[in-house]
């Protein structure tokens, strides 16, 4: 396997570089290559020696991971399916902003999710393993070479607080000027409700944005929807209220509207009074449907007045108009349909980065679940 100039620390690439007979500013330029301007190929580095070119091919490669697949919507919503170096497969979506505004790249932490949330095609086929810091950091690598980023939501496959050392490394990489040189203000990490996670989070200078997901007003129901959930929701919302103590920054509740399960004025009512006191809003997703599940998205009328509910009740609500429905944009539906042999076409050379598109691996073993009982399936505990 080839390990990539970012899964390497740069006094370690310093000496690759040395080592394959360059000199160690060369190994800022290629950061600087890959970094700020997504460029994944060491011969498009114009600064770089021929002979020092050859030589790093044979030992280093820009980036590990490449695309595997690629859907794009007709409202710039791209989706990509990213295969790694050990074969697994991950996803990373850029969105486009609103009114001209900039991206927003959504990127995964985990190949596959324990949290196992039933309306979730990322939850159906199981953890496989944790993603290290420099594969989440090439996630937004390819996306920013579709065009500029100026927004990151860790909310893609995986629970980000059951992989925070690595999370949070990346996101030192992502805001640091000498990186990708992205506003911390600007990141935003999403937990289906961990609360030593969210009670680290608040301890963090970086004024990162935390979102709490519930998707219920009451506990039956959310560990219907969530089987692995065994925090009940007054210990969320202490959480939540804890961490807005800590940091003085004002967490969101996130709450997928599925139709005829959570969607009902009562259970606004219920879930504002759950809420009474708390700092924070709530945003509104209105489900983005996969196929085989029994789940239903609300037509538009339904998700206003579960909005109005809550407004009228005193909560801040707001409706995240689901992006990218074209482009499979429902966390984990472009790897199910990777795994079930159906993946959409990638359209190689479109989007500007030089990492080609390599064909699906034999999926024998590297995308499959392990088995159970095995240590990667063991790794995330219950939220
Ligand atoms: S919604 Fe998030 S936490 Fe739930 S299974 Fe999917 S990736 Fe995991």
């Amino acid at each position: 396997m080839t390990r990539g100039i970012l899964a390497l620390e740069p006094a370690a690439l310093a000496r690759a570089v040395v080592e394959a007979g360059g000199r160690p500013f060369h190994a800022a330029s290629i950061r600087r290559w890959i970094l700020e301007r997504s460029v994944a190929d060491f011969a498009r580095m114009t600064d770089l020696p021929r002979a020092l070119v050859a030589a790093l091919r044979d030992s280093l490669a820009p980036l590990e991971s490449q695309v595997a697949a690629r859907t794009d919507a007709p409202d710039g919503t791209t989706k990509l399916l990213l295969r790694l170096a050990d074969g697994h497969t991950i996803e990373t979506v850029r969105m486009p902003g609103a009114k001209g505004g900039s991206a927003t790249v959504c990127v995964s932490t985990q190949v596959g999710c324990a949290v196992a949330c039933r309306f979730c095609a990322s939850g159906l086929a199981g953890i496989v393993r944790n993603l290290a810091p420099h594969e989440i950091v090439e996630q937004l690598v390819h996306a920013r070479a579709l065009g500029p980023v100026g927004r990151i939501v860790v909310m893609g496959i995986g629970e980000p607080t059951l992989n925070l050392d690595a999370v949070l490394a990346a996101l030192d990489v992502a805001t640091d000027p000498a990186g990708l040189g992205l506003s911390a203000r600007k990141v935003t990490i999403s937990t289906v409700g961990v609360p030593a996670g969210i009670a680290r989070l608040a301890e963090i200078e970086k004024p990162f944005n935390l979102a709490i997901s519930l998707h219920a007003p009451d506990d039956a129901l959310r560990r219907e929807l969530i089987p692995t959930a065994k925090v009940g929701i007054d210990d969320l919302v202490a959480a939540a209220r804890a961490y807005f103590e800590r940091s003085h920054r004002e967490p969101t509740f996130e709450y997928v509207l599925l139709r005829g399960v959570n969607d009902r004025p009562e259970q606004a009512r219920e879930l504002a009074r759950r809420l009474r006191g708390v700092r924070g809003g709530v945003n509104l997703i209105p489900y983005n449907p996969i196929p085989g599940s029994p789940y239903e998205r609300p037509d538009d009328e339904r998700v206003r007045a579960f909005r109005d509910a809550l407004r009228r009740a005193g909560v801040v609500a707001t409706v995240r108009w689901s992006k990218g429905l074209e482009a499979e944009a429902a966390c984990g539906q472009l790897r199910i349909a990777e795994r079930s042999g159906d993946p959409s076409p990638a359209r190689p050379g479109s989007a500007g980065i030089a990492a080609p598109v390599v064909p699906p691996r034999d999926p024998a073993s590297p995308g499959s679940p392990p088995p159970q009982g095995s240590a990667a399936a063991s790794r995330a505990p219950a939220p």
